[in-house]
């Protein structure tokens, strides 16, 4: 388990179905789609190659909400309500066979988003565990958001600070403001902010709400003061 793929929940965010301007519904059909299209290949990998081409033929005509970021076809479900790497070598057996996919394997098993990659480093989950736990139906929208992470990472000992105890309560509030934010909805794991203690109020503006930026900004003060 890591934080792409956790017990209950997964993140999908790298390969792009997000990227789709279409609703959760639509995305869901996509995805069942795609699986079923998948499985009937009987993980024949000398159909993967036609399988992608197909597909992205098939999905080319869907409006993109940033042209430059990639829609891969070979996400479907692993497992109900479990969108997955379909090529995965863990599926597949073959280590290269994400190779059929357009970035290929090396990038496919090598690229960590910066929550993914601090949790890598650490052996520490207590985010995303959080996330799991208290924002299920969101978490491949939140753990991917790398510009609200960098924010996250100017909090004191952050996550333990934060992720229980005390400051949890607040914690868990200011998690549902960003949600407000309509851009929370668009998947950003190839963005960083680069937050200095100095501009936190301009990442406010950014990633909260007009209505939301006074209580975000009061939140973010309180769960970086020391003690209760
Ligand atoms: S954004 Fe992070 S958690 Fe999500 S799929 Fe990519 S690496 Fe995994
Ligand atoms: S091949 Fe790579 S981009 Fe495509 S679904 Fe698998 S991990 Fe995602």
């Amino acid at each position: 388990m890591n934080a792409c793929q956790k017990k209950s929940v997964s993140c999908f965010a790298c390969c792009g179905l997000a990227n789709l301007d279409l609703n959760a519904a639509t995305q869901r059909s996509i995805l069942q789609s795609r699986t079923q299209e998948f499985e009937a290949l009987d993980m024949d990998e000398s159909r993967f190659r036609s399988f992608r081409l197909d597909r992205e033929k098939k999905e080319e005509g869907i409006p993109r909400k940033n042209s430059e970021i990639y829609v891969c076809p070979f996400l479907g479900y692993l497992e109900p309500s479990r969108p997955g790497c379909m090529i995965h070598p863990a599926r597949t057996g073959n280590p290269m066979s994400q190779n059929y996919s357009f970035y290929g394997a090396s990038i496919c098993l090598s690229y960590d988003c910066p929550s993914k990659e601090k949790e890598e480093q650490s052996g520490i989950s207590l985010y995303s565990d959080f996330l799991e736990a208290e924002f299920p139906e969101e978490y491949h929208r939140l753990i991917c958001d790398s510009a609200l992470f960098t924010l996250l990472e100017t909090i004191p000992d952050f996550p333990d600070s934060v992720c229980s105890g005390d400051k949890k309560e607040v914690f868990r509030r200011f998690i549902g403001l960003r949600l407000h934010h309509p851009d929370a909805a668009h998947l950003t794991s190839f963005e960083r902010l680069m937050v200095r203690v100095s501009d936190k109020d301009q990442v406010i503006q950014e990633l909260f709400l007009p209505g939301d930026q006074p209580e975000a900004r009061d939140l973010l003060q309180t769960m970086k003061q020391k003690g209760p």
